[in-house]
Formats: structure tokens, C-alpha cells, sequence
């Protein structure tokens, strides 16, 4: 049994959950503690009794705790890599990764401790200086998705502490393995009791005590619209600053002097990596007319040679979908795609076996054409390996397409037309975008968000996360 973190103590939950391998629903991974509301409140009172010690510290004690963790995420990238892709159902070289992303992550908040600037301006006035600094929120909340169960944790957990904050992180209940795992490195690291705290349970039991507490200045969520939307109102309400990362509806325009290699891989990754569950995931294809056949059909020849089934087998490129929940979303798009007259141009099967004949939540990548921009299909987010192909006329009318969402996470061109690569990088309504490379895998360093619906609040990652992580300060001195 994993328990909870909170106020420097390993806790007992009110119940337990069972984490399930999705590759292989046989295998019970741990058991995990559910805190209940008195134990969410705790963690806050927690966080906020550690708040002023932890502002407290210097740059280089921050530096040593977040340096340290990161380098013990690097040296435990295999095994901990095993249990995300055991826990979540990415494959396990995608899992590997995302651990060592995870770590550098901490590393390079490590060096944005030392690095965290103010400015020093003349005052309009004789006589007077004016200092503007960055000062910690104090408390935040932070709440993940299951999809990264160790990256979004540390882009989130990482910049918060090394902006010398206090932490309530609450994970998704699908996929604790990882959480509890960084939460014990973390506990380990060097921080006073409180100012790290990890809650397991339900966000819709727990979110009021994370989110309404007048303790809690700042809440960092990323997962689902539906999610967000709600958390921003309650957050409105209490007067919380937030921050959220939701959903996309990616597109991939493919224009007619695109290298057809470049643009068949970027779809391939885009769509179909991590089993197509990411934000940033290509849901949209967008193809011009000259290369629209031709695309097509080497699309389908790449995705018949995937393959699908225990995402810690090698040579797996696509693990399970994470859970039954997810399939069934996934498969209902599957059938209102073909009620609304789209066409079912490859896979979309769901098998419950792996060729190991292991029982799992496995299902081939899809990929409808002759589909329309008015379809469901189109309009809503599946998260799931499925795609769409919509045809376009000529560059003007794909980026119309592309655009034509209510979201803007990424957004992707593959050309070799430098006029239209750089008018794409200007009109593109998103806060991602990809010229020949696919709409998914960004790096750790530099700002990551989108805009419309897909995002409020400051960015995230790179050292735009103090916008998010700090409030300023304006200091006026007469000599
Ligand atoms: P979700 O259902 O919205 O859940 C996200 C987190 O919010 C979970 O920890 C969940 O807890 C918690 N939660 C649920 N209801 C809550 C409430 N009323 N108050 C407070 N917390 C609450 O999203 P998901 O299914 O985990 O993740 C998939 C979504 O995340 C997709 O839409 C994807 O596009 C998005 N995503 C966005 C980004 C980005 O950076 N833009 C990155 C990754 C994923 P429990 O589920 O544990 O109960």
C-alpha cells in the first residue's frame, strides 16, 4: 500500500485503489491511498504553516533540493520508466523518455532558482529608486492528468519550489505509481516538513478543499475543457490565481510540395504516438488536393506496420488505451465518425488481446477521410489514436481549416515553400507551432501553452513558469 505525503508524514487514506496495468489487466501494480477532504485540508495547513521557512531559503538551497531530485529521476530512468509504462500504457521507450524529461526538468528549475531576476528603474520623481521583484505565491495547488504521470507533475512541481512556494500536488487517481514515486524522492530531498505534500483521490471529492481554501493563493491544473472550466469559475469565485492547460484538436495541414516521407512521419508520430493520447496529439489532417492520394496511401501502408500490444514488449510503437473509460470514449467517436458518413480508411478495431495473448485495452489506429469540418469528429477532442483527412484546395483554405477550432494548442505545416512556412508561423491560432516536425513533442526549456480554449492563464515551463509561480513586487526608496 502506497500511502499519502503530508506535513512531512506518510499517511493512511480513508480507502485504496487498485493502479491496473493496462497492457495487462491481470496485473494489480500497488495498492494507492485515497486522502478524504479533512486529509486535503491538512495538506494545505501544511503547506501554509512550511510557507514562510521555505520562502525563507536561498536561491542555492533550492538549487541543491530540486538539483538532487533531478539527478535521482536520470539515475532511475529505467525503472521508473518501466512503471509509467506499466502504470499508463506509453511505450516504454516514450516512458524512459518522459522520466528523463522529468529530471531535467528539476535540473533546469534548479539553475532558474539562481536566476530569477527583478528590475531597477529610474523613478519619475527626484530622489526616489523603484525596485520591482518576484515574490512567491505561497500555497499551490497542483493537479494533473494521467497522460505525463511524471512530466506535467515536474513541470509544475519544479518551478514551484524553486520560486520558493509551498505544494499541494493531487495526481490523477488512474495513474499514482509515478506520483508516489517522485513524491518519495521528494521526500527525501531536503525540503522542511509541509512544503511538499501529495494528495491521492478523486479531484471532483477532493478539488473544493484544494481549490476554496483562502490558504491556497495559486492552482496549476492541467487535463479535460470540462475540468477546467470549472475550476476556473471556482477559482474566480475564491480569488485564486490559476493557470490552465487543456485540451487541443491538432491540426497537420500537408500542402502539395511537402517531402511525402517528412509529412507521412510527422502524421504517424503526431497521431498515433502514445497511443494519440496527448494534448498536443495530430487529430486533423489537412490535405491538399495534388497530394491528398498519394498522402493517403502511404499513411495507411505506415500504419499497417505499427505495432500495437504490450507497451513494455519491445518493439511495441503503440501501447494500450489507458483504461476502459477511454476506449469506449475512443470507439463511440469510431461509430459517430461512419454514422456521419465519414470513411473508415484504416484500423479503429478494438482487440482484447495482444499477439501474447495478454488481456489488455488495445486498439488499432484509425484514420477516417472524406470527412468534413462540421463532423464531431473534427470539432471535439478524442484523445485517442484516431485521425481525420480533410481535403483542401490550395494553402489559403487549409489554414482556414486548420484554424477553424474553438481550440489552439498546436498547430503543424509540412512544405517546403518558405513564403508559406513563415506566413503559416504568423496566422497559425495557436500557442504551439510546428513547421515539419509534428504537432507533439516539445522541449522543456521554452514556453509551452496554446490559446482559445486550449488555455488560461501565464504559460508554462521555461522561465515564463514565474509569471505563473511569483507575484511582483514594486519597492519605492527615497534616499
Ligand atoms: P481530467 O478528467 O480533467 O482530470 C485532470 C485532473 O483534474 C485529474 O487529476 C482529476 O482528478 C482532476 N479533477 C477532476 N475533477 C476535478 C474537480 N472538480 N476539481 C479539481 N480537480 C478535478 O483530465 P484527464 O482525463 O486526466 O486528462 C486528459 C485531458 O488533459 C485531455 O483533455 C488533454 O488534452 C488534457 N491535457 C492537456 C495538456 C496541456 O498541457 N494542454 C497536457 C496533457 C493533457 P481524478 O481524475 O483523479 O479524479
Amino acid at each position: 500500500m502506497k500511502r499519502n505525503f503530508i506535513g512531512g508524514q506518510w499517511v493512511d487514506g480513508a480507502r485504496s485503489v487498485p493502479n491496473i496495468n493496462p497492457s495487462d489487466l491481470s496485473d494489480v501494480i500497488d495498492l494507492y491511498a485515497q486522502a478524504d477532504v479533512a486529509q486535503a485540508r491538512d495538506a494545505v495547513a501544511a503547506a501554509s504553516a512550511a510557507a514562510p521557512e521555505w520562502a525563507a531559503t536561498t536561491p542555492q538551497q533550492r538549487f541543491d533540493v530540486l538539483d538532487r531530485v533531478g539527478t535521482e529521476l536520470l539515475a532511475r530512468s529505467q525503472e521508473l520508466g518501466d512503471l509509467l509504462a506499466r502504470e499508463e500504457g506509453k511505450t516504454l521507450p516514450e516512458a524512459i523518455g518522459e522520466v528523463t524529461r522529468a529530471g531535467q526538468i528539476f535540473k533546469y528549475f534548479a539553475g532558474e532558482a539562481l536566476r530569477l531576476n527583478g528590475d531597477l528603474l529610474p523613478s519619475v520623481r527626484p530622489g526616489i529608486s523603484v525596485e520591482i521583484t518576484r515574490e512567491p505565491l505561497g500555497v499551490v495547488t497542483l493537479i494533473t492528468p494521467w497522460n505525463f504521470p511524471i512530466a506535467i507533475p515536474a513541470w509544475k512541481i519544479a518551478p514551484a519550489l524553486a520560486y520558493g512556494n509551498c505544494v499541494v500536488f493531487k495526481p490523477a487517481e488512474l495513474v499514482p505509481g509515478s506520483a508516489w514515486a517522485l513524491a518519495e524522492i521528494l521526500s527525501r530531498s531536503g525540503l522542511p516538513a509541509g512544503a511538499f505534500n501529495l494528495v491521492m483521490g478523486s479531484g471532483a471529492e477532493l478539488g473544493g478543499a484544494l481549490i476554496e481554501d483562502p490558504r491556497v493563493q495559486g492552482v496549476s491544473f492541467t487535463g479535460s475543457q470540462s475540468t477546467g472550466r470549472r475550476i476556473a469559475q471556482t477559482c474566480t469565485a475564491h480569488g485564486v490565481k490559476f493557470q490552465l492547460e487543456m485540451g487541443g484538436k491538432n491540426p497537420l495541414i500537408v500542402l502539395d510540395d511537402a517531402d511525402l516521407a517528412v509529412a507521412v512521419n510527422c502524421a504517424v508520430q503526431g497521431a498515433f504516438f502514445s497511443t494519440g493520447q496527448r494534448c498536443t496529439a495530430t487529430s486533423r489532417l489537412i490535405v491538399t488536393d495534388g497530394i491528398h492520394d498519394r498522402f493517403v496511401a502511404a499513411l495507411i501502408e505506415r500504419m499497417g506496420q505499427l505495432r500495437i500490444g504490450d507497451a513494455r514488449a519491445p518493439g511495441i510503437d503503440l501501447g494500450p488505451v489507458v483504461d476502459e473509460r477511454q476506449l469506449a470514449i475512443d470507439l463511440g467517436y469510431i461509430t459517430s465518425a461512419q454514422s456521419e458518413g465519414a470513411t473508415r480508411a484504416f484500423g479503429g478495431q478494438h482487440r482484447e488481446r495482444d499477439e501474447r495473448g495478454l488481456a489488455g485495452f488495445f486498439l488499432t489506429p484509425a484514420l477516417f477521410t472524406d470527412t468534413h469540418p462540421d463532423m464531431r469528429i473534427n470539432c471535439e477532442e478524442v484523445f485517442g489514436p484516431v485521425a481525420t483527412v480533410q481535403r483542401a484546395r490550395h494553402y489559403e483554405e487549409a489554414l482556414a481549416l486548420a484554424n477553424n477550432t474553438p481550440f489552439g494548442l498546436s498547430s503543424g505545416l509540412c512544405t517546403t515553400s518558405l513564403r508559406h512556412a513563415t506566413h503559416f508561423k504568423r496566422h497559425a491560432q495557436a500557442g504551439m507551432v510546428m513547421v515539419n516536425t509534428p504537432t507533439a513533442g516539445a522541449d522543456y526549456h521554452v514556453p509551452f501553452g496554446g490559446r482559445k480554449a486550449s488555455s488560461m492563464g501565464a504559460r508554462e515551463q521555461g522561465r515564463y513558469a514565474s509569471e505563473f509561480y511569483t507575484t511582483v513586487k514594486t519597492a519605492y526608496t527615497a534616499a
